[in-house]
């Protein structure tokens, strides 16, 4: 095999045709990392930024890449101010601390800071932020009254919930360290099956901040994902280069719309390499129209609540369904008067729809068993 690049001896083999060598091929994931960055003038010199890591695949590779970057000594060095930040998902689980050793180990090597929290901090209005490679002591109270919410959910909601609550605490961790930006790992991959469950999950509008170069839904702090040109594929490649360790590996809770459609696009990559490629191009497109937007935006998600349209919309098609299967027919079967006016919309199917929450947040909040932590839920009260 010869090197697409160089010409010279190559092993790797992308996408089932193109062939690089080592070199060539971690330069060209190095310049796909820069040049994401580079784009839109996002960091401005020295800017401090907040790198989050779960520790998976991405998390490492991310991790190397910035510290390559900030390694090199000449004009291509990566001016930033780093600090980093893991979540831990479950304090109770041996499994979860170790894998955050792992993370601090990864870390302490490359002479970086790293903070961690815990998940159930999201039930807190407020967090404190812990010195550097200090673990969050027990709160058993509150890691259970946060499993008590997440867990009485079913899967494809609480799949859907766990990235918007993670965002919630980055951006949190992100204020109290004074970082205007925070980097996180999703690659390509992940990011076409985010798309599509996007899609199917009724948040199409919100498409453009979940999956774009850029999240801007905060006022002061933008989440960046530097690695959305990189697939799985070529992390693999550059894991195994780099000999890099990989503390954790994501795992999707299964029997969710998120693990069919995450197994649908990688068996789908598998015979048509271009799939996954073109389903991201695909979502640059999509923008949100520019309609008259309303200044509320979602407690729970951030994104605009939308409002009520005088075209038919999914909530339209869901709540319409809905009150036909929870009523008798009106008139003695005659269904004539199941028309949509202002009043027989039934919201209480959809509650604080178009107020306080958007279409899917509102169409999660319903199948809540555990109401949302009392910060959130109070400003449900309060608007
Ligand atoms: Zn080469
Ligand atoms: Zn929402």
């Amino acid at each position: 095999m010869i090197c697409k690049k160089c010409k010279n001896p190559g092993t790797i083999v992308l996408r089932k045709k193109d062939n690089y060598c080592e070199e060539c091929f971690t330069a060209s994931m190095n310049h796909k990392f820069r040049a994401c960055i580079g784009k839109n003038k996002i960091l401005s010199s020295n800017e401090k930024v907040l790198v989050c890591l779960s520790g998976g695949t991405g998390s490492s590779v991310l991790l190397n890449l910035i510290f390559d970057g900030i390694s090199v000594d000449s004009h291509k060095k990566l001016r930033i101010k780093v600090c980093f930040l893991h979540v831990l998902m479950d304090a109770a689980d041996d499994n979860t601390l170790n894998q955050a050793q792992k993370i601090m180990d990864q870390c302490r090597k490359r002479n970086f800071n790293v903070h961690v929290t815990h998940i159930s901090e999201y039930m807190k209005p407020s967090s404190e932020l812990l010195e550097s490679y200090c673990l969050p002591s027990k709160n058993l109270k509150l890691e259970q009254e946060f499993s008590n919410f997440i867990n009485k959910m079913p899967s494809t909601i609480s799949n859907d919930l766990y990235p918007k609550i993670k965002r919630s605490l980055f951006i949190r961790y992100a204020k109290l360290l004074n970082c205007n930006l925070v980097f996180t790992a999703e690659t390509t991959t992940t990011l076409a099956s985010n798309l599509l469950s996007n899609l199917a999950l009724g948040r199409g509008s919100q498409v453009q901040n979940d999956v774009g170069l850029c999240d801007t839904r905060d006022d002061t702090v933008t989440i960046v994902r530097p690695m959305r040109d990189i697939s799985k594929e070529e992390l693999d490649h550059y894991l195994n280069i780099k000999q890099l360790e990989v503390p954790h590996y994501d795992k999707t809770k299964q029997n969710s719309l998120q693990s069919v459609i995450n197994t649908f696009v990688i068996n789908l990559q598998e015979s048509f390499p271009a799939t996954i490629s073109t389903v991201c191009k695909t979502a640059d497109k999509i923008s949100a129209i520019d309609e008259v937007q309303t200044k509320e935006t979602c407690i729970m998600c951030q994104s605009n609540v939308g409002t009520e349209k005088t075209t038919l919309t999914a909530f339209d098609a869901t709540n319409f369904s809905r009150t036909i299967s929870n009523s008798e027919l009106l008139d003695g079967g005659s269904s004539n008067h199941l028309h949509f006016t202002e009043n027989n919309i039934n919201k209480s199917m959809f509650p604080f729809i178009y107020k306080h929450l958007c279409f899917s947040c509102s169409r999660n909040y319903s199948e809540m068993k555990h109401t949302l932590p009392n910060h959130v839920q109070n400003l449900l009260k309060d608007k």
